[in-house]
């Protein structure tokens, strides 16, 4: 498949030496010609700025940006004038999601669901952007029933999403299912999977507990009787991470979307391995 697509995700620097940091990390991955980089947003607007002003220096480099966009505990109101701060500034990507409620912030704002905010920004601004929206494979955390969140994601699409990336996830089996059951319900949009070349042992299994991808037991087994070798739990992780992608890619996924954790060297080493 000559169309397939690669893109990078980051999270917006908090200090000056952190945007240093994710210069010198795109300098890296700038040469890899991705399609887009998309940065990530605080709900609640706790990184709107910064979110921002990343997305802005990726493009003024030549690389298309993807701001992220959640809309939990925001106003009609506010997300207009993001919206029109985005155009203004000639970004035609989103990355449209509900968000999660940060703690101790209580007022749910305008919008429950991240369909009603792919609604809103094509009501607001027609064709303008491209809009992606989030996947589960193995199903959001808070999802009723796996058919209740599989009607909820086709609803998202049929709001006026162009695409989708997956949460990240380690069973491919998850994913091609997944695709074969909104496939059966109607969806044509390519789902782009979601892929975590996370190299640190205690951080993959935190955040796959608190988003829901499940970990293999192997997989958990192998990491632990690693210990505190960093080296044979990076070198063990890219081994599982590459041969997931070339799975995928065998399987002919429309591309791959990697969390870069703003690091390049992850990334960098499966690229090279799955030779892109
Ligand atoms: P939704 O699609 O709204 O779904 C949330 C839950 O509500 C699901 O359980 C769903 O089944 C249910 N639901 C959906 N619609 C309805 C409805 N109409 N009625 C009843 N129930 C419904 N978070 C951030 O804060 N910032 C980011 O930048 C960010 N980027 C992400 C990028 C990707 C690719 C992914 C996969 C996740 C990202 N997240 C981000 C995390 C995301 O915000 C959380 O997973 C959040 O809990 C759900 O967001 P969503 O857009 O998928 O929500």
């Amino acid at each position: 498949m000559t169309d397939r697509y690669y893109s990078f995700e980051f999270f917006p620097p908090k200090t000056a030496e952190g945007a240093e940091k994710l210069r010198n990390t795109r300098a890296q991955l700038a040469p890899l010609q991705p399609k887009y980089i998309s940065v990530t947003f605080g709900a609640g607007g706790t990184t709107q700025r910064g979110t921002l002003d990343a997305v802005l220096e990726i493009q003024r480099e030549g690389i298309e940006a993807a701001p992220h966009l959640s809309c939990v505990g925001s106003s009609r109101e506010s997300i207009r004038d993001i919206l029109k701060t985005y155009r203004d500034n000639g970004i035609r990507h989103i990355v449209a999601l509900r968000g999660d409620m940060p703690s101790g912030m209580g007022d749910i704002g305008e919008f429950r669901y991240a369909n009603e905010l792919v609604e809103f920004i094509r009501a607001e601004t027609g064709d303008w952007f491209n809009i992606e929206v989030a996947a589960y494979p193995e199903y959001h955390p808070q999802a009723r029933s796996p058919r209740h969140d599989l009607d909820n994601f086709v609803r998202k699409v049929k709001a006026g999403a162009n695409s989708a990336i997956t949460q990240y996830f380690f069973n491919a089996d998850a994913y091609f299912r997944f695709v074969d059951d909104v496939r059966a319900m109607g969806v044509e949009v390519p789902i782009v999977p979601g892929i975590m070349p996370i190299t640190n042992h205690s951080q993959l299994m935190r955040f796959s507990e608190m988003c829901g991808a499940e970990v293999p037991r192997w997989v958990a087994k192998r990491l632990e009787s690693f210990g505190d070798d960093k080296e044979s739990i990076r070198a063990f992780v890219l081994d599982v991470v590459t041969a997931l992608c070339e799975r995928l890619l065998a399987s002919g996924v429309p591309g791959l979307h990697f969390y870069t954790l703003n690091t390049a060297g992850a990334t960098k080493a499966i690229w090279q391995r799955l030779k892109l």
